[in-house]
């Protein structure tokens, strides 16, 4: 799922890639994916104006009408060619061409042309979770789902910080990963930030002095700095429109139980608790 990095690298991507193309036509090939009640088919014959990302959705704007994305577990935005684009198909252009498997929505975009061809913004979705949202721009803040309205953890100062954890009733991890207390963090980087900062993720999240809680924090800010800069987190299936991220090589605890510390050499432990895995070091997360 993608987390604060890697909603942050697909929002860049499209605001770079989109900018002067406008939508030809669009196609709902899956309906559930599309959540409200306005039609895709609304964004006809707009242009593009710009994408952001809120917690871990991604908004496409095209002037007064905005196109919302909560990517869940596998959404993702590919570019690709639209059926029926270009000389006629591969393979001396016997059969018509459909939309590559798993697309549930695309857009075919008119003044945008990908490297191999692509004409349109494809929404590709394996697990079928994600949505997208077709609203007035003064209608997203309430249509974002609840983890895209908090603030992010990087936009909390740190007296913010230490309060919300102060008044969590769950162990830290949980807290931290709890986007009603803060937006932005998932499994990898709430596991990768208490590594860092040298905390036990089973602490309780009001146990924590001020002092330590600046310390996760300044964690958060420098890891999701670094991970934003290498296009986040290449794990299962993320994908972003210009290619994966690689900050899964500087993981020093996510995915890495049974291996050695890379600060203290003890061996990495992982609980599963609330269907989730922790990994941790016994010996230097206090
Ligand atoms: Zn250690």
């Amino acid at each position: 799922m993608p987390e604060l990095p890697e909603a942050q690298t697909i929002a860049q991507d499209l605001d770079g890639s989109l900018r002067g193309s406008s939508v030809a036509r669009t196609e709902l090939l899956f309906r559930p994916s599309l959540a409200g009640t306005m039609p895709l088919s609304e964004l006809h014959g707009r242009a593009f104006t710009g994408a952001a990302r809120r917690g871990k959705c991604v908004i496409l704007r095209f002037g007064d009408l905005s196109l919302l994305a909560s990517l869940r577990m596998t959404g993702q935005f590919v570019f690709g060619r639209s059926p029926g684009s270009g000389e006629g198909g591969p393979a001396g252009g016997k059969g018509k061409r459909s939309w590559p498997p798993h697309v549930r929505a695309a857009l075919v975009l008119d003044g945008f042309e990908g490297p191999e061809g692509e004409d349109s913004l494809m929404f590709r979705d394996i697990r079928k979770f994600g949505r997208l949202h077709v609203c007035r721009p003064a209608d997203e803040e309430a249509l974002l789902p609840a983890s895209a309205r908090g603030r992010d953890v990087t936009e909390l100062s740190p007296e913010e910080f230490h309060s919300r954890l102060a008044s969590s009733g769950a162990p830290l991890k949980v807290a931290l990963m709890d986007q009603g207390v803060m937006a932005g963090l998932g499994n990898i980087y709430a596991t990768e930030i208490l590594f860092e900062a040298g905390v036990s993720p089973f602490r309780p999240a009001a146990s924590l002095s001020r002092h330590e809680s600046d310390i996760i924090l300044e964690a958060a800010r420098s890891i999701l700095d670094q991970a934003v800069r290498m296009r986040g987190s290449t794990v299962s299936n993320y994908q972003a429109p210009l290619g994966p991220g690689s900050y899964q090589e500087l993981h020093k605890a996510y995915g890495k139980a049974g291996k050695p510390c890379p600060r203290c050499g003890t061996t990495l432990e992982k609980v599963r608790a609330a269907g989730r895995t922790t990994v941790f070091c016994p010996l230097c997360q206090k």
